[in-house]
């Protein structure tokens, strides 16, 4: 008897069910079991999974079922955004392919001398997983031939799209065949991933693993206060929660620019987003935000409609909303994609609609703490020069990396906007990032840089 959740379920080899049996996995997890049947049968596949669910062999045991081992060709290519991940990638791979002899899994990423490469490329692999980066070198430089590939897989394809690898992605494509089966992975489901397997995807089958027990978990707090202690209690909130992101409701938008110049007055970095901003301010505002460089967002509820902004760890109704429709509109920010997410309300004197429906948390358990500090892991640098400039993600990471020596894991999010770009990095090298595109050059073109601070 074998069970739906058994790998024996599926059209696979003899030869490859041992070596599953032989490396302990026993069962599919559940995004195997919902998408190795379609990989299999050579369907695009869109899948998101949290991590640690079992991704890797639900692409893995796909494409190296379908490898024809006699055709040295590069039948599969992976592309991951960072290195580490393609090295994982790798190790993974290496294991799932024991059941065979001479399946050569050939990594190709950035940070390593390109000699040996080349020297790796000339004797052919099956199987290669590599960074868009440096598989552009291959492709510009001729070495790397993506004419057999079958199957394209884009692992942590959302991360790939926070660090703007999108037209790396495309130029990539198009070193391929038309006819090939395209394969998404991802831990968190924002709607660029939709719109990236719309374009790049053929009738995708859509499959999304949300926790049962963890959706819908948006843990409710509420605190009666007063109405002259409402600022100092929404600084024991944050002293007592630690949220990495969380945005802050007012009613007006006065109170949230009060609000934020108050809160950076006591050190926990904040900005306001309200009805008077400029769209280039507000652009400022949110692309800080999201890239953590600024970890909390003072919104009144017009300027906050349709921010799309993914892994929120607490919305907080500083104010208390005029309806129910809003007060479910503002929480469900939070906890999204089966994530955690803490939803705080505080409630004053002036609130007398509210009064009695919650069960209230008494202030009294907050913690205080005069050197309580937030500020963000990111400082955000902005490039002026954008897609009309022909400027993407990858000559910016490029210069910062290779000219400015700034480590590939000190850059986080770059934007692209037509006319600027904006490059979050690890606040200790923001200024030699700044230093170094003053006077340096990117497609051996200067733009003038600045720091939002
Ligand atoms: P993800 O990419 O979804 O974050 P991974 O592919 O890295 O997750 O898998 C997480 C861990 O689970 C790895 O150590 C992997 O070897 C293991 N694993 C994957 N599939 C199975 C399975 N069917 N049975 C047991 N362990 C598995
Ligand atoms: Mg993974």
């Amino acid at each position: 008897m074998t069970s739906k959740n058994s790998f024996a379920a599926l059209p696979l080899s003899k030869e490859m069910l041992q070596n599953l049996e032989n490396i302990g996995y026993k069962e599919m997890t559940p995004v195997q079991n919902q998408s190795l049947p379609y990989i299999l049968k050579n369907k695009d596949v869109l899948a998101q999974a949290k991590t640690g669910s079992g991704k890797t062999a639900a692409f893995g045991i796909g494409l190296l079922s379908k490898l024809d081992v006699k055709r040295f060709r590069i039948q599969s290519l992976i592309i991951c955004p960072t290195r580490e991940l393609a090295e994982q990638v790798a190790l993974e791979l290496r294991n799932l392919a024991k059941f065979q002899h001479n399946i050569k899994i050939l990594t190709l990423c950035g940070g390593v001398a390109f000699g040996p490469q080349l020297n790796s490329l000339k004797h052919g692999a099956h199987i290669v997983i590599g960074t868009p980066g440096r598989l552009m070198n291959h492709l510009d430089k001729k070495s790397l031939d993506l004419k057999d590939v079958a199957t394209l897989v884009l692992d942590e394809a959302d991360r790939m799209l926070d660090m703007g690898f999108i037209e790396d992605i495309e130029k990539i494509l198009s070193y391929m065949p038309k006819e090939h089966q395209t394969l998404f992975f991802s831990a968190t489901f924002p709607k660029e991933i939709v719109e990236l397997s719309e374009t790049l995807q053929k009738d995708a089958v859509n499959i999304q693993m949300v926790d049962i027990e963890e959706s819908n978990s948006v843990k409710e707090y509420f605190y009666q206060v007063n109405s002259k202690d409402k600022f100092s209690t929404l600084v024991d909130l944050f002293t007592t929660y630690r949220p990495k992101n969380s945005i802050v409701f007012c009613n007006t938008k006065i109170e949230a620019k009060d609000i934020a110049i108050d809160l950076r007055d006591a050190n926990i970095d904040a900005l306001a987003i309200h009805g008077d901003l400029e769209q280039y301010e507000r652009n400022d505002v949110l692309i800080q935000f999201k890239n953590e460089s600024c970890p909390i967002l003072i919104a009144t509820d017009v300027a906050a409609r349709g921010l799309d902004i993914k892994e929120l760890d607490m919305v907080i109704n500083y104010d208390f909303p005029f309806t129910k429709e809003v007060y479910t509109h503002r929480i469900g920010r939070t906890a999204r994609a089966g994530k955690k997410g803490i939803a705080v309300s505080l409630v004053d004197e002036n609130d007398k609609d509210v009064d009695e429906l919650f069960d209230y948390t008494d202030v009294k358990n907050l913690k205080k703490d005069k050197n309580f500090s937030l500020q963000p892991k990111n400082v955000t640098l902005v490039i002026e020069g954008g897609k009309k400039d022909k400027l993407r993600a990858g000559d910016i990471l490029g210069s910062l990396t290779k000219e400015g020596k700034i480590p590939n894991d000190k850059i986080g999010k770059i934007d692209i906007l037509p006319r600027q770009s904006y490059v979050a990095l690890q606040r200790d090298f923001v200024k030699k990032a700044y230093n170094y595109l003053k006077n340096g050059k990117i497609k051996a073109k200067k733009f003038s840089v600045w720091i939002l601070e």
